[in-house]
């Protein structure tokens, strides 16, 4: 059973052919990230126009992967929701176009779920259920307990930022650019360990919180540039301070052994509590080395991790999970519309 998939619910333009919810027959991903860049995060109404231009030539190099085309199709899915109104409907839209021309069922298609849904993509052994999944992305950061396929018990979010907008902000506060994670992952690559910045713990809760943890970065920033301005009167010099290398790399190696512990040790605790067969880790901050080596060492049950190509948007993960919601009987028609806040667990 083949299913061809659209994703456009930010700034990457998505199309992706996945056989048997599990085998990738092509992921095609055009990032808008260098039309973003410049302004320091995605601008809506550019994402929206640049989803229409790419859609068609995206779609065209997934359909090429297979020997007979449309022939080879099964099923049409698109994520619906979360995500920009406008981005979401130029693939909701296209994806809904097609599926009624060639005749075939559509699945509408939630993002958080289809992050999820990346663990059942490839070699690795199925994830197995109870299963504890940590979805921490760039606009979410959730700890659900997942029961069955479709059943989520949602058992601590973020009461703030996400866990990948707190590395963009970061980032940003460094001078590191845009995106904020790999930026920070390769900084703090540079540092020599030590430093130590606050941990957001909120007693024996499983939400999460990184907006301290930011503005903590921020004073240290802020001291330090006072500190080199000083420096600098004092040698008569007027040229603007700038944070050194070492600083900038100790700081993204403190921000992000916080980011890691919490997220580790809440994840771990919650399968323990729980009896979870597996963890699952997903969304885009999954790709993170640090927290991807810590979450394996400390888990005491098997980690599912997805291959990182598949940690962040693309549409080969909306595939996945619009295989298993269809042969859950799910199926969508003509009028499903967009829902930019759509939790998840629903449709
Ligand atoms: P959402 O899925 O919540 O709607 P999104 O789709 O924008 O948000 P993703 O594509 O899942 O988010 O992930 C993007 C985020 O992942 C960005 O914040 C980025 O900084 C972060 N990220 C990517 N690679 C890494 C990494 N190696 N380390 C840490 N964070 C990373
Ligand atoms: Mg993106
Ligand atoms: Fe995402």
């Amino acid at each position: 059973f083949t299913i061809l998939a659209l994703e456009t619910s930010c700034d990457e333009t998505a199309a992706a052919v996945v056989r048997g919810g599990r085998t990738v027959i092509s992921n095609i991903v055009a990032s808008q990230m260098a039309t973003h860049e410049r302004y320091g995060g995605v601008v809506p109404e550019i994402a929206s126009r640049q989803h229409i231009l790419s859609l068609a030539p995206v779609v065209r190099a997934a359909l090429a992967a297979l020997p007979n085309g449309w022939n080879d199709v099964h099923a049409v899915a698109a994520t619906h929701g979360p995500g920009l109104s406008g981005a979401l409907l130029t693939g909701l839209n296209a994806a809904k176009a097609m599926a009624w021309q060639r005749g075939l069922p559509f699945v509408a298609v939630n993002h958080l779920e289809a992050h999820l849904y990346a663990g059942w993509l490839g070699s690795e052994p199925l994830p197995p259920f109870p299963l504890v999944a940590l979805l921490v992305s760039g606009g979410h950061t959730l700890l659900a307990l997942i029961h069955d396929h479709g059943q989520y018990e949602l058992l601590g979010q973020t009461r703030d930022d996400a866990a990948g907008e707190a590395f963009d902000k970061v980032a940003r506060i460094l001078g590191l650019g845009y995106p904020g994670g790999p930026a920070i992952q390769a900084a703090a690559a540079q540092a020599t360990p030590g430093g130590v910045l606050p941990r957001a713990w909120l007693r024996d809760s499983y939400d999460f919180s990184f907006s301290g943890l930011k503005t903590a970065v921020l004073h240290r920033v802020q001291d330090r540039l006072a500190q080199a301005a000083r420096l600098s009167g004092r040698k008569g010099s007027n040229e603007t301070p700038q944070l050194d290398a070492p600083f900038v790399a100790q700081m993204a190696y403190a921000f992000q052994e916080s980011v890691v512990d919490v997220l580790v040790t809440k994840t771990v605790d919650a399968a323990r509590r729980y009896k979870a067969q597996a963890i699952l880790l997903a969304g885009g901050v999954a790709a993170n080395r640090r927290l991807r080596e810590e979450l394996k060492r400390r888990a005491g049950v098997p980690v599912h991790l997805p291959a990182l190509d598949l940690c962040t948007d693309n549409a080969a993960m909306v595939a996945a999970a619009a295989f298993y919601r269809f042969h859950a009987g799910v199926q969508h028609g003509w009028d499903v519309d967009v829902t930019a806040n759509l939790p998840l667990g629903a449709s």
